[in-house]
């Protein structure tokens, strides 16, 4: 069996790949940003060819190096329908089928931690994405979670599931790796023996922060993260990234403000360029290894991103969130 679970302690995430011995054919789940060389070099240490890169859901804690791995081995990406994230090539639906060899990943549909969330069994396994923690499960305060919807997917979709299934969570905050569903069922201090209306109140009562990256790591996620190709930056990149490659050689960062703006508050080392001056960024990305775009809040230059590519311009790249998120 190929089966490999991977960990971000930045986020403690876990991500996790799954191959067909036979026609090695692979499918990696919820990779994070930043751990491309990793995963890729665990693909090539087993002699797997990626088919797939799924996601759980839009994360709010992370950015998906979907886009990343993708670009790297031309794998399909895939989130459920109900994510709304336009930049995956697949829209999931409840039940389907995810093939790579002889061997698939069922989708179960499971919304209550945001309403796209979804679970995938495989053999004698569920991964449980942030539907199902070890001892807990996904918040339900931000990105339209409902703490009905997922007590019903948790005791109607996931506890119906065979005692044996193991159960391979999205995060641990403890380094516990797996847990199964008899267990959870008994022990989960939030479920175990909980009505409906006790579980909504232990959700509403739990008083978390907002994590920190949410803004910045949501509409990433929407486009399926960013695409990294060498050193060279294009698509949507977060404001840390910008604010890191500034400076860096053969970057230039072009301030799509109105000037007014951009004289009140300037950005050190911007070439102040007209939002709607297409040919002008074209002409500033040909000569230069990456053309970054940056305005205020993030709209202006995802526009003109997209223009550019359209035009074919392929080294060009925009903040998200603007140089609000870069300030901040
Ligand atoms: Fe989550």
């Amino acid at each position: 069996m190929i089966f490999r679970q991977l960990f971000d302690p930045e986020s403690s995430t876990y991500t996790y790949l799954i191959g067909d011995e036979a026609t090695r054919e692979a499918v990696v789940v919820d990779p994070v940003l930043g751990h491309e060389r990793r995963d890729l070099d665990t693909l090539s240490q087993e002699g797997l060819r990626l088919s797939w890169v799924l996601d759980t859901h839009v994360h709010a804690d992370h950015v998906t190096g979907a886009n990343a791995l993708k670009a790297a081995t031309g794998a399909m990406t895939a989130v459920a329908d109900a994510c709304n994230a336009p930049g995956y090539d697949h829209a999931l639906v409840d039940g389907e089928r995810i093939a790579f060899g002889a061997e698939f990943l069922t989708a179960i549909a499971t919304p209550g931690h945001t309403p796209g969330s979804t679970c995938f069994t495989w053999r004698d396994r569920v991964l449980t994405g942030d539907t199902l923690l070890i001892g807990g499960c996904g918040r339900t305060d931000f990105q339209d979670g409902d703490p009905r919807a997922l007590y019903g997917s948790i005791t109607r979709r996931l506890f119906t599931l065979p005692e044996a299934t193991l159960v391979f969570p999205g995060h641990d905050y403890r380094g516990r790796e797996q847990s199964s569903i008899g267990d959870e069922r008994r022990a989960n201090p939030r479920l175990a023996g909980r009505t409906e209306d006790e579980f909504v109140k232990i959700m509403e009562s739990l008083g978390l922060a907002r994590p920190r990256r949410i803004d910045e790591a949501v509409p990433l996620n929407k486009a399926a993260g960013p695409i990294a190709e060498g050193d060279v930056l294009w698509g949507s990149i977060p404001a840390a990234s910008a604010a890191q490659a500034m400076g860096r050689a053969g970057v230039v960062v072009a301030d799509l403000r109105d000037p007014n703006l951009a004289a009140a508050d300037p950005l050190p080392g911007s070439v102040l360029v007209p939002y709607h001056d297409f040919d002008r960024m074209a002409e500033l990305a040909s000569r230069c290894s990456s053309l970054i775009l940056v305005c205020g809040i993030g709209q202006r230059s995802m526009v003109a991103a997209r223009e550019l590519a359209a035009m074919g311009v392929k080294n060009v790249a925009n903040v998200v969130g603007g140089i609000r998120s870069m300030r901040a």
